[in-house]
């Protein structure tokens, strides 16, 4: 990674405040981060990915400035209900009563599946990545402490927080920018069966009924933890009580990350996160993507293009440029036709970063490079604006074409500086893989590879251990490497 460069001053967009504010981090030098992850039931679609890839760049940013980024992303294994509240079947218990598995065999293939996807697309892995079942204990203290502040009952061994009552002497609303009495209004009256003493109180701990799988005991009996509350479970434990960034997508604003906020100064009694990010929806024709109604596309489509959505296949590397063309609070709509434009511009990019070795220098530089570079810092120093970043790195782009035609200049020392720049906002900061480069480096380690062979096999034969030699040739030939001897010595094709 590039130098240090904590002078910059960033400024991040609040969803707490609606503004954008001047990013001062709790620890100088330090970033406590927690993003919401997946909840691991199904692959994941495009759309997840994007807001993975979206909080990705900002690590990488945070990264690439010097900051020592603590990034906590959980894994959801339990908890999360099939109507996204209070009511229905737990989501991955359901899958696993479908595929008739265990729900630990669903965790694990769909967690498998999240990590392999968000390799491919070089998201880096985060500091830790907690799971909701990891941590039962720490989500049960959390409500005997809601509960001991008044802020939560129990009722026929479920734990429900009291909206009403934390209302009094809180804003639940206050993420959101919505007001409870409102909620009130619109919403309709409990059943009479219903536990809650308000439509708006949410579950702690659910009851666990007899048939349902996953159970823990707890002092309330035998039961699941809420999914609002491993959030705060695990960010509290790994980030402490107050952190810098909570990241997660728009969707989870009310009442996911409400919730949050509720049982941390429930709990507490402290306003867990200083900056609360947002990542907005990738869409498809217009609509939201998403798992439960079947509008999304999958990772693996675009990579080989069968989709009616697509003509042909995409590598990762354009996916990921495709999303970072957008800025991450925009709504971004996928098209086949979008996705052959941003191929175009990464070729176009790809293309200049590599004539960056060959470059001609000169005694003077026809730009000012420092300004160049400022205004990529200046770009990502803005709520992390990707595509004015990839703006001034197509500017770059002209610019290098121009100095290589010999219509612009570029000095020694300048082009050092351009080369480290480009290559540390394309590469660390936005990263893009040049998918050309990694394979050619790869055939130079396999030609160097055959290259050792054929030396030891020379070898072999020139003390007569025939044995050797010959497992060397047949099984370089069974992996269709052939080799040849000639009078120039050994070589070898490729089949
Ligand atoms: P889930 O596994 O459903 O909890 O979603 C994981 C993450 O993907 C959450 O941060 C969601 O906000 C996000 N997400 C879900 N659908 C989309 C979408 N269409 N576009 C962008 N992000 C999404
Ligand atoms: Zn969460």
């Amino acid at each position: 990674m590039a130098p240090l460069n904590q002078k910059q001053e960033i400024k991040v967009y609040n969803s707490l405040s609606g503004s954008k504010e001047t990013f001062k981090p709790l620890l100088e030098g330090n970033v406590g981060m927690y993003v919401c992850g997946p909840t691991v039931y199904s692959n994941v679609h495009l759309g997840n990915v994007r807001t993975f890839m979206s909080f990705d760049m900002i690590f990488r940013y945070l990264k690439h400035l010097g900051y020592k980024v603590r990034y906590v992303r959980n894994i959801t294994d339990a908890g999360h209900l099939t109507d996204d509240a209070d009511e229905g079947e737990d989501k991955i218990a359901k899958k696993a009563r479908l595929e008739q598995i265990e729900p630990m065999e669903v965790v694990q293939q769909y967690t498998i599946d999240f990590h392999t996807i968000l390799q491919k697309f070089n998201c880096l892995p985060p500091s830790i990545e907690p799971t909701a079942t990891g941590h039962i204990i720490e989500q049960i203290e959390i409500i005997k402490e809601i509960i001991d502040n008044g802020f939560a009952y129990e009722k026929n061994g479920s734990v429900y927080f009291d909206v009403l009552k934390f209302n009094e002497s809180h804003d639940y609303g206050k993420l959101s920018g919505r007001n409870l009495e409102d909620m009130i209004a619109n919403t309709r009256e409990l059943t009479a069966q219903s536990e809650k003493k308000n439509a708006q109180d949410f579950a702690l701990w659910k009851k666990a009924e007899p048939q349902h799988i996953m159970r823990w005991p707890s002092p309330w009996g035998d039961g699941f933890p809420g999914w609002h509350l491993e959030c705060t479970a695990m960010s509290t434990k790994y980030l402490g009580e107050q952190f810098d960034i909570h990241g997660g997508g728009m969707d989870l604003k009310f009442p996911h990350h409400e919730c949050e906020i509720a049982q941390s100064e429930a709990s507490n009694g402290k306003n867990p996160v200083n900056y609360w990010l947002h990542a907005n929806m990738l869409t498809l024709n217009g609509k939201k993507m998403s798992k439960s109604d079947g509008n999304n596309i999958f990772p693996a489509q675009i990579f080989t293009g069968d989709s009616p959505f697509l003509t042909k296949g995409f590598s990762p590397s354009v996916a990921r440029f495709f999303v970072m063309q957008a800025h991450y609070r925009s709504v971004l709509d996928f098209s086949n036709d979008a996705l052959l434009a941003s191929e175009k511009g990464f070729n176009r990019l790809m293309e200049a970063v590599n004539l960056l070795e060959a470059l001609p220098t000169s005694e003077k530089s026809s730009i000012d490079v420092e300004i160049w570079k400022q205004s990529c810092y200046d770009a990502m120093n803005d709520d992390f604006n990707s595509p004015i970043l990839i703006a001034q790195l197509f500017e770059a782009a002209k610019f290098i074409h121009q100095i290589k035609d010999s219509k612009a200049a570029i000095t020694q020392t300048d082009l050092e500086d351009f080369k480290t720049t480009i290559k540390a906002f394309v590469f660390d900061v936005l990263g893009l893989e040049d998918v050309n480069a990694a394979a050619e480096a790869n055939t130079d380690k396999l030609n160097g590879a055959i290259e050792l062979l054929i030396q030891l096999r020379k070898e072999a034969r020139a003390n007569k251990d025939f044995a050797t030699s010959d497992q060397i040739r047949d099984q370089l030939l069974e992996l269709g490497i052939q080799l040849k001897d000639g009078r120039e010595g050994t070589t070898y094709t490729l089949s």
